[in-house]
């Protein structure tokens, strides 16, 4: 399916991404997007500055957000699309996984002080500025001080389950990310699906438990997982009647695997997330 040149997922410094949103979309425009999420982990704050510079542009804003979330003792995101930014129950919700973040971040700065690395707080905190902290900020702090030699080493050597700097973490559960997406009026969808590794069993059961909490899509493209993986996650998607949504999972130029507004033509037997959007999307082509 040749679908408009549609991102549903990316981020800017408002996570972990490498540019402002304004500058986001700038970038997005010269790839040609058309219709842009933007999708940082655990926060909203800058649908404003991106829906502003998307009119500048013609593009077509959705507002977004990627909850991280546990699911049996496993980290999920659930990308939320749609919503009324302004919805309490949401914003809430969000505040309370940041909060977690930071009392994370602590714990994290602590593993690697038992294997000789200090003041990683301060030095994590200096790359995510007045963004919310997560791991990319520690690889940024590991890489600069010469533990790994680029991020994708430095999440092999740290960061990562049974590594220094690892520590479990208790997001929102699935069925409250759900219902705060839903209560704010908008469409939750599993990301990257590919990236679980549940096997035949348990994927099955992550879609039904997504579900029956009021889950409508799941991403069966998506920069974050192999193509090739997109028709298992089709099949899936149509057995529990499934919206298809997909999205580059951009962070920044030169850092992620695929470009923004490259992740976009799905299976041609899905049922495209837009499809639900008809009045924001329609004379897309
Ligand atoms: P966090 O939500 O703070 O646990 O961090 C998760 C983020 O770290 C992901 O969204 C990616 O941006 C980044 N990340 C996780 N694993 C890797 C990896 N192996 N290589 C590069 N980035 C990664
Ligand atoms: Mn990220
Ligand atoms: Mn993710
Ligand atoms: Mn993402």
């Amino acid at each position: 399916m040749i679908n408009p040149n549609i991102d549903l997922h990316s981020h800017s410094t408002i996570s972990d991404g490498l540019l402002t949103p304004a500058e986001l979309v700038t970038y997005a425009s010269q790839k040609q997007v058309q219709v842009l999420a933007l999708t940082d982990h655990d926060d909203i704050a800058g649908l404003k500055e991106a829906r502003l510079m998307s009119k500048k542009f013609d593009i077509i804003f959705i507002n977004g957000v990627e909850i991280s979330v546990t699911w049996r003792k496993r980290t999920i995101h659930i990308v939320g699309l749609n919503f009324d930014e302004s919805n309490s129950f949401l914003i809430n919700g969000l505040k309370k996984i940041r909060k977690g973040r930071e009392d994370r971040a602590k714990k994290i700065a602590h593993s690697l002080g038992m294997a000789g690395i200090f003041n990683s707080l301060d030095g994590a905190k200096k790359y995510a500025k007045h963004s919310t902290i997560g791991r990319i900020h520690f690889a940024q702090f590991l890489v600069s001080n010469g533990h790994a030699k680029d991020i994708k080493q430095v999440f092999k050597k740290f960061l990562t389950p049974g590594k220094p700097g690892y520590v479990n973490h208790e997001w929102a559960s699935l069925e409250n990310a759900v219902s705060w997406i839903n209560g704010a009026g908008g469409d939750a969808v599993i990301a990257h699906p590919g990236r679980y590794d549940l096997g035949k069993k348990l994927y099955p059961v992550l879609l039904s438990d997504f579900k029956n909490f009021g889950g409508t899509g799941i991403e069966v493209m998506s920069g974050s997982q192999d193509p090739s993986q997109s028709k298992y996650f089709a099949k899936l998607a149509n057995q529990f009647d499934l919206f298809a949504s997909c999205g580059s999972d951009f962070h920044g130029p030169g850092i992620s695997h695929r470009s923004i507004g490259f992740v976009k033509d799905l299976p041609d037997e899905c049922k495209p997330i837009w499809t639900k959007w008809p009045n924001i999307i329609n004379n897309v082509h």
